[in-house]
């Protein structure tokens, strides 16, 4: 997977297209990602204690690392990420601007 946590996404597709924000949690298995406050749905929470109120807060859905393009924080795009090798070690790059993701 070309993408980690802590990186800068833009949804390409879904009510959030266009839209970017940093990827907060990464699921391996299921290949999906959560990024922090996009992809919202509306979770009703219970009441734990009778003098406590039902609320609804918002919370982010995983969503398919497929709809997600990295940001390139140099040509600010979303940027196709390339490896590069580099002795022993592979470096990530934008395809774009060459730099290092
Ligand atoms: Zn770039």
């Amino acid at each position: 997977m070309k993408i980690k946590k802590g990186d800068k996404v833009q949804i390409t597709t879904g009510k959030d297209a266009g839209k970017s924000g940093k990827i907060i949690d990464i699921n391996l298995q299921t290949r999906r990602v959560i990024i922090d406050g996009l992809n919202l749905y509306k979770k009703h929470v219970k009441p734990r204690r009778q003098d406590e109120k039902g609320e609804i807060i918002d919370i982010p859905r995983p969503m398919d690392v497929s709809n997600v393009a990295l940001v390139c924080a140099t040509c600010k795009k979303p940027a196709r990420a390339g490896y590069q090798v580099e002795g022993k070690k592979k470096i990530r790059v934008c395809r774009k601007c060459k730099a290092t993701l």
